[in-house]
């Protein structure tokens, strides 16, 4: 489960985040939906400790951000937004890198294993500077998979892709998404469409919506959407 009480985050006067309040609780995959500028990016960076809220705090599967850091970022594995990878390195250097950064056990197979799953192999033996985006988001997936966390953090994990690359990391997402819980973000209704069990607008720091797509008709939640970004 993850708990969020009353995140706030102010860069200078600027409040990014205003007192988020929600839950997301196992087997739920989330699209937390926003224009650009909303906050999504801000949240993600407080829920996998890279920065600190101003107030608030979040609960990781019971562990706290503000003091148990090194648990959570065990339990987490977070696709940031521009993907940065050591783009020098091959891929399976760079997952074996990974793996010994998580002590992983019988690092050489996990990463083999790894490769296999997000569909990395017909690159496998390329350096990742060499690779097409889509290639480079399946190993970013792949370093957030490695360590087998509960939780997966992807920000805009989709955006820049052209459609048949999209087509392939969201059927991807939707195969890893099985059995964890799924934070993804994206500025695109149609993504959470296509995705995601539940969406949580976010517009100025705030949350606007919050609704289960179960039930709901195609096209209504995008109406909601597009009043808030004109
Ligand atoms: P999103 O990911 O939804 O596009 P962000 O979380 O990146 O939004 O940004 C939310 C707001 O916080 C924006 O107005 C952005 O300019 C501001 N912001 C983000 N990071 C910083 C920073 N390091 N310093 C100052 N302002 C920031
Ligand atoms: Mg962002």
């Amino acid at each position: 489960m993850i708990e969020i009480k009353g995140i706030t985050k102010k860069y200078g006067e600027q409040y990014a985040l205003n007192n988020i309040n929600f839950t997301i609780r196992e087997g739920e995959i989330v699209g937390l939906l926003g224009p650009n500028g909303a906050g999504k990016s801000t949240l993600m960076k407080i829920l996998t400790c890279f920065i600190p809220p101003t107030s608030g705090d979040a609960l990781i599967l019971g562990h706290s951000i503000l003091d148990d850091t090194l648990e959570i970022r065990r339990s987490i594995g977070y696709l940031p937004e521009h993907n940065p990878l050591y783009t020098e390195m091959y891929i399976r250097e760079f997952l074996r890198f990974i793996a010994g950064i998580y002590n992983i056990p019988n690092a050489k197979q996990r990463v083999e294993e790894i490769i296999h799953i997000t569909g990395l192999e017909p690159e496998a033996n390329k350096k990742i500077a060499m690779l097409s985006k889509g290639y480079r988001q399946r190993v970013g997936l792949a370093q957030a998979l490695i360590h087998e966390p509960k939780i997966l953090i992807l920000d805009e994990p989709t955006t820049g892709l052209d459609p048949n690359q999209i087509e392939e990391v969201r059927n991807l997402i939707r195969k890893v998404g099985k059995d964890r819980i799924v934070l993804l973000s994206t500025h695109i209704m149609q993504e959470v469409e296509a995705m995601c069990s539940r969406a949580i607008i976010i517009h100025h720091g705030n949350i606007v919506a919050d609704e289960s797509l179960d039930g709901i008709k195609p096209g209504q939640l995008t109406e909601q959407f597009h009043k808030l970004t004109l």
